[in-house]
């Protein structure tokens, strides 16, 4: 069964890195070691007091995007934003263990930060406008950009503008952005654009022939392209801007501003970069320096 398949090489893809790595401190070989907790005290009342209080915070990610934030065997998800949100922790007083994780594909992650669901969402979640009337962000942490990727075999498709003719069909995931971009390219939205929920059910759609190509975030493909190896490539270049922030709920300014400050501080101590290298930088060896935060 694909998730199976899945589970073996993200544990391989674990032990790799975790040697790769030059020691594990324990923290059941996910790609990244546990920060050191910092002892921080904040001002009562405020999402840090309380969440620094309850020793426990819950954080919206991914479970299938190998690189950003892929489900091992230990039934936790692993990645860069599995990391970010580690170092979040840490400056809130709460150690990685105590990280309570919730899938949220790409389409419920306005809504359960909105229900308060979960206190932060961190999801290679695009900062937009739209998103903006009903959530908050803290970053951008990182700047992603649509791409396209197609069979290795496949040479018929440059890029978006190949979608124009309307013979090849696209998969992407609801309620993402790329799903959204996408369909000023296409000549037939309702028999060329497919969508799920996640897009790890894409990445078999494409190896089925059912759809033509994925498109999603640079950085989530090229982990489906290292994952699958010889199986997919990308197509054509980079045609979007995509800056991943975290996201809060509305409202909540000085939680925003307490992240913001801890991506700063990331940025600046080294742990940022090494949170890089340990996840997604075995797919992508340029190490970011952290765009600037935007505090809107
Ligand atoms: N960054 C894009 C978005 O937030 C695509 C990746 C995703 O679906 O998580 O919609």
């Amino acid at each position: 069964m694909r998730i199976s398949r899945v589970a073996a090489v993200a544990a391989a893809a674990v032990l790799a890195l975790s040697v790769a790595a030059c020691g594990d401190n324990g923290d059941g070989g996910d790609g990244g070691e546990n920060p050191d907790v910092a002892s921080p005290s904040f001002e009562a009342g405020t999402t840090m007091a309380r969440l620094n209080e309850e020793q426990k915070i819950v954080v919206g990610t991914k479970f299938d995007q190998p690189g950003f934030g892929l489900q091992g065997l230990d039934g936790k998800p692993a990645g860069f934003d599995v990391e970010i949100a580690k170092l979040i922790a840490a400056e809130l007083g709460i150690p990685a263990d105590n990280i309570e994780y919730v899938e949220t594909p790409s389409s419920v992650r306005e809504e359960v930060l909105e229900q308060g669901r979960v206190d932060i969402v961190v999801a290679t979640y695009t900062i937009n406008d739209t998103r903006k009337e009903r959530i908050d962000f803290a970053g951008p942490y990182y700047v992603a950009g649509q791409h396209i990727m197609v069979r290795a075999d496949d040479d018929s498709i440059t890029g978006p503008e190949s979608f124009e003719a309307g013979d090849k069909k696209v998969c992407s995931v609801q309620g993402s952005t790329p799903a959204e971009n996408i369909q000023q390219y296409l000549a037939n939205q309702a028999e060329q654009l497919v969508l799920f929920d996640i897009y790890e059910k894409c990445v078999e759609a494409l190896r089925g022939g059912q759809v033509d190509a994925v498109t999603t975030d640079n950085v989530i493909l090229l982990g489906f392209i290292a994952e699958n190896e010889g199986e997919f490539k990308l197509a054509g270049e980079q045609f979007t801007d995509e800056p991943y922030g975290i996201g809060v709920a509305k409202g909540d300014d000085a939680f925003r501003d307490f992240i913001n400050d801890t991506l700063e501080k990331i940025y600046e101590d080294g742990s940022y970069a090494a949170a890089w290298e340990a996840t997604a930088g075995a797919f992508d060896d340029n190490t970011p320096t952290g765009p600037p935060v935007d505090r809107y």
